[in-house]
Order: C-alpha cells, then structure tokens, then sequence
C-alpha cells in the first residue's frame, strides 16, 4: 500500500487521518466500531516492503511484541493482515512524535529531557532484557502519550532486525543522522547501537538539533568517523550571530554555551581535552566581555528614551497608587543597577515589580496607558534578562577560576612528590 492513498479498510475499525509515515509504513488514527470507538493508532506495512522469508519470522515476532507491556513503550494491542499489508493496532499517542516536540520548543529544558531521557532509558532496559533491540531509534520514533501530560512511548521497533539499514542497491534507509558509526559504515553491529542512538537524541533535545547534522551523506559520514569533539551548537549560533553584528543575540548565546562548557571542565579527565575546554572558556568569556561593553553602548539611546517615557508613565498612573509602586520598585532596580549594584538583589528587585506590572496590565483597559506600560514592561525585562545573564556569566567565571586553582593546587601536590 504506497503512502497517500485513501486509507485501507478494516472490518472491524474506521480509519481516519493519516498521523504519519516512515520508511515502511503508514499509520493512521482509527476508531473501533464497538468496545466504545476505542481510539487506536493503525501502522500498515506493505508486505512487499519485506522480503518473502521474513513476512513469517515477522508474525512470529509481533507475537512475540504483544507481550511486550512497560509504560513507555508503544503497546502493540494486536494485528491482522491480508494479501498487501500487516495491520498493526497500537496504542494511540496523542502528543505527536519528539522531532516535533523539540522543534516547537526550540530546544528542551535540562529538566525535561533528564526526565525524557531516563524514560527512554527505562524502555530500553526492558526491552535489551527480552534481547529486543530496536535499531532504528530516533526521536520520530518516539512519541508522547499527550500534549498536557507527556510521557515517552518507544514506537517502531522489533521490525528493524528484518531488514538490513542497506537495501540491494546499498543505499541507506533511514536516518543516518542518528546511526552508530558501524552501522552507517556496514560493518557488523549489535544492540548496541542503540545507545548510540540515545546520546545523539540527548544531545538534539538539549541543543535543537543532532551533533552531525550536515548537507551531505558524506559530510555526516566524515563527521561521525572523526574524533574530533562536537562543537556545541550553540558557540557556531553565537559566532554567526557575532559576525552579523547582531551582538546581544551572540552575548546570550555565548552565555548559555559557557553553562554548558564550565561543567564539562569538572568531568573531563582527559588532561589534553580539559586543556582545550579551559582555551575555549577563556577565549568565550574574553569576546562575551567585550560584546557586554558593545551592547552597553548601543543600548544607551535606548535607555535615554525609555527614561523620558517612565516618568510620563508615573504621571499618567497618579490615580493609581498599586501602579505607581510598582512603577517606582522597577526604577528603584534600574538606579541600583547604573549605580553598579548588579547583584542577585537588583534581579530580585527587577522580578518582583514585573510580577505586579505583568498583574496590572491584564487590568489596565485600552487606551495610551496601557500602551507605555506595555512598553515599559518590555524593557524592565530586556535589563531582568540582561543582568540574569551578567550573574550567570560571572558564576561561571568564578567556578572556572575555582577550577584552575584546584588544578593548580593539584600539580602542586604532585611536584612535591615528585621531588
Ligand atoms: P515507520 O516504520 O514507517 O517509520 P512509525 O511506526 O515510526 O513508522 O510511524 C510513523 C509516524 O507515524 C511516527 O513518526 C508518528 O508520527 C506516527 N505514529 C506512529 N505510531 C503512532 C501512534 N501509536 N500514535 C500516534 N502517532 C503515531
Ligand atoms: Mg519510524
């Protein structure tokens, strides 16, 4: 059955729209007609996608699959075929696959993907302990039960053991952008490459997209055989944005790789790569320096003309006392700031008169009041933002700094026994 064609019928289902289709299959939504028009997911593999042997093992196996119960993996309710297709009936997961899940977020929250990841991990466990592998995972394989609660559900496995990542005329099918570097190459591979697979998920739902994302199948192939370490994306975001000029968006970018950067100092223990980290470190905060002073400078016009408009905006919110304290906390934090105290008491300042100002516009009705205020809000959040992002550059100074003087420490110790 190819992709696009009106949906197969099933005596004992409706199917409905198509929720996707992979390399083999495509799966449709699909209610029951009795049991309560159970809601479930349809995957039709074309038998022809199969070789003659394997359509035997493969009932034999899904067989097998219908034991298969854990709460995050995809349960396999039951199956049917005919003379094109096998009908898998699935349980239905209503939160779309995690390819999409990361992309509408940009990226996830460290968080987040732990939760995800130990989720993923606990299905793998289970299902290596039966000797299932699954072999083709990737984050369109793993789906979320729902969009308000999501758990991970593993879908799509035990089908990839029938047929080899490389078809008769030795081209590769599926993604190679999350295969371990012996099956992209051919060679022998066992369950292994599963784990594989999980650290390059981990890493594209920290970072928005995979660690060897390339143009060409040769280019992934050179970056995968390399043992070169993975520049995070986020420093090639911030040197792109830094040679477009576009400073503060390079600022924060470079801020949020040193969190990366400054914990992988404590873990590291290859002494010639904790060398290179602590360059890199050294060479990200020396250019966030200077992007602070850049950023500083073009924001002065902005400040100049954000000022004039606040003390209109007092006066026009005279009528309102709640609105006026509010207004005065958030220049109260601006004053502490340009007098230099940038500290975690100025943020907290900065935060508590956004929290009343966010409160009272939803209040505020229509009209030019509510527009300044809007205005004003916007701006006391970009200096929130701003001086977030100084307090976490200068932690991750000082925790670098620490580090050094620990290893200084360290060679210290082990010249005196030297000596
Ligand atoms: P293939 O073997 O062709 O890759 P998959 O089982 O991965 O097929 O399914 C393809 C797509 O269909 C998935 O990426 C997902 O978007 C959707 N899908 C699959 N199973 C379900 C399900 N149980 N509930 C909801 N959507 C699903
Ligand atoms: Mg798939």
């Amino acid at each position: 059955m190819a992709a696009g064609c009106a949906p197969p019928k099933l005596q004992e289902f409706i199917l409905t729209e198509k929720l996707g289709s992979g390399s083999y299959a495509t799966v449709y939504k699909a209610y029951r007609k009795v049991n309560n028009r159970e809601v479930v997911a349809i995957k039709c593999v074309s038998k022809k996608s199969l070789n003659k042997a394997s359509v035997e093992n493969l009932l034999t196996e899904i067989e097998i699959l219908k034991t298969v119960k854990h709460p995050h993996i995809v349960q396999l309710k039951d199956f049917q075929w005919d003379g094109e297709n096998i009908y898998l009936i699935m349980e239905y997961c209503a939160g779309g696959d995690l390819s999409h899940f990361i992309r509408s977020r940009r990226a996830l929250p460290e968080r987040v993907a732990r939760r995800f990841l130990q989720q993923l991990a606990s299905a793998l466990q289970y299902l290596h302990q039966r000797n299932i592998s699954h072999l083709d995972l990737k984050p369109q394989n793993v789906l979320l039960s729902s969009r308000t609660c999501p758990h991970l559900k593993l879908a799509d496995f035990g089908f990839a053991q029938h047929m080899s990542p490389w078809d008769e005329k030795h081209v590769l099918r599926g993604s190679p952008l999350y295969m371990a570097p012996e099956m992209v190459c051919q060679q022998q591979y066992d369950a292994r490459v599963d784990l594989w697979s999980v650290g390059v998920i981990l890493y594209e739902a920290l970072f928005g997209q995979p660690p060897f994302a390339s143009k060409s199948f040769t280019e992934l192939e050179s970056k995968i055989r390399s043992n070169k370490a993975v520049e995070t994306a986020l420093v090639v975001e911030a040197v792109k944005k830094d040679e477009f000029g576009d400073y503060s968006g390079a600022l924060s970018l470079y801020c949020r790789s040193l969190e990366y950067f400054v914990p992988a100092l404590h873990y590291e223990l290859d002494c010639r790569r904790k060398t290179a980290i602590r360059t890199k470190v050294a060479q990200y905060i020396a250019r966030a320096e200077e992007l602070k002073a850049l950023v500083a400078q073009g924001n002065q016009a902005n400040f100049e003309q954000a000022k004039s408009a606040r003390v209109l905006l007092k006066e026009m919110s005279q009528d309102k006392p709640q609105l006026l304290a509010a207004l005065e906390m958030g220049s109260a934090a601006i004053a502490q700031e340009e007098q230099g105290d940038d500290s975690a008491e100025t943020l907290q300042l900065y935060q508590q008169s956004l929290g009343e100002l966010l409160l009272m516009l939803t209040a505020e009705p229509q009209g030019r009041r509510r527009v300044m205020l809007h205005a004003e809000i916007k701006n006391l959040m970009s200096r929130a933002e701003y001086l977030k992002e100084q307090l976490k550059m200068r932690e991750n100074q000082k925790e670098a700094a620490s580090m050094d003087q620990d290893l200084f420490s360290e060679s210290v110790k082990s010249s005196c026994l030297l000596q």
